[in-house]
């Protein structure tokens, strides 16, 4: 196996893989052009579930393992101060990771559950959706016509991605930002190894025209008390709220666009549809956000391929709107490539 490793990307899936090479004893550099909130990964949402992602009989899998890594990081409570465990504030995680109950909505005929969700699912009783006693809201009843709940990883993207950047240097990492390659080829040849996690921005450095931005916009709003599950429609117009530790993601939008700049509009009508689903004042925006999800037409990208001076290049890009729900199971794959290039 390879002794040193380049990773490109500083996003989920390159800290996530920095953070499995270097926990094994291999010497680890990242080098990115941005880093954690600066990237597409602090734009996201980051609930556990395959969305936005081909291909299914590999996503499936990847999200599954994922699944498992996250269920023991939210497990690992922060002490308190007086030193006990704290096992009931949902957001004392030290890595920002919680479970919570997603409510998967549709507004017309009736939600089907997927296979893979079956080990999850909390309800599938319409009534309990609308139920006052179970969200401490009133789910507008006119809005949605059907759903079912299942128990998810969400990782506060304010707090995850600092504790993996700060895992993967405690670890003897090291993290270079503000670097741009223009070919992978530039990355230093003292590395054996480059692993590609570039996000969207492997459509310039790996040459790859299959990559689409499907472009989001949210609306961070401030923490709402009572809001205690996630929400999710993605029937046209899609549309989720997501409460984390400090505040709330107000969403969404899916586009084929490149445009980075936030449309003011849309924020607009993204608090509307959330309140009106909520059943809610409309609160006031602390941020807006854009991100460009980096589909691949043909599927996520995990395969190594040669580098013109000889060296191997492991791609792993290309996770659509799953970068998070498949981080650890992509990660783990990276490092069996890796394993198994001698
Ligand atoms: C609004 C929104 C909501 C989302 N919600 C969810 C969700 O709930 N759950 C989920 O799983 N996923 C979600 N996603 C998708 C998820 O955010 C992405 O799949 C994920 O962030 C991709 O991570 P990445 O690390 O591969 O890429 P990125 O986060 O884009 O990171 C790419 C890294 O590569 C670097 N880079 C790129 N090109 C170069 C270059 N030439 N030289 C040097 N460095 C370079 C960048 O600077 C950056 O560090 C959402 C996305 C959006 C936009």
């Amino acid at each position: 196996m390879a002794k040193s490793f380049a990773i490109v990307g500083a996003g989920v899936s390159g800290l996530t893989c920095g953070v499995l090479f270097a926990e094994r004893g291999f010497r680890t550099v990242i080098y990115a052009e941005k880093i954690g909130q600066q990237t597409t990964s602090g734009a996201a949402a980051a609930l556990w579930f395959p969305y936005d992602a081909e291909p299914v009989g590999k996503v499936i899998p990847w999200a599954l393992a994922t699944y498992k890594v996250l269920v023991d990081l939210a497990a690992e409570k922060r002490p308190t101060n007086a030193g006990k465990l704290d096992r009931l504030n949902r957001s004392s995680s030290e890595s920002g990771v919680s479970m919570i109950e997603l409510r998967q909505y549709c507004r017309v005929g009736k939600a089907s559950i997927p296979d893979w969700a079956q080990p999850f699912v909390i309800s599938t009783s319409p009534s309990v959706m609308s139920s006052e006693a179970e969200t401490s809201l009133t789910i507008s009843g006119s809005v949605f016509s059907s759903g079912f709940s299942i128990n998810v990883p969400l990782m506060d993207t304010m707090i995850y991605l600092d504790y993996l950047a700060n895992r993967f240097q405690k670890a003897g990492g090291e993290i270079n930002s503000n670097v741009r390659f223009d070919k992978l080829e530039d990355v230093d040849p003292k590395f054996d190894l480059v692993i590609n996690c570039a996000g969207i921005g492997a459509r310039e450095l790996a040459y790859d025209v299959d990559l689409e931005p499907h472009r989001g916009q949210v609306a961070i709003v401030p923490k709402i008390d009572k809001m205690k599950c996630a929400i999710v429609c993605d029937d046209a117009p899609l549309m989720y709220v997501i409460p984390r530790t400090n505040d709330c993601v107000f969403g969404g939008t899916n586009e084929i666009s490149d445009n980075l700049e936030v449309d003011s509009e849309t924020t607009k009508t993204i608090v509307v549809e959330c309140s009106r689903a909520l059943n809610i004042d409309e609160p006031c925006v602390l941020n807006e956000r854009v991100g460009l999800r980096p589909f691949r037409k043909s599927g996520v990208r995990l395969e190594r391929e040669k580098l013109r001076d000889g060296r191997t290049v492991i791609h792993n890009y290309g996770h659509g709107g799953s970068g998070f729900t498949l981080s650890w199971g992509c990660a783990e794959n990276v490092f069996e490539i890796a394993d198994s290039s001698g």
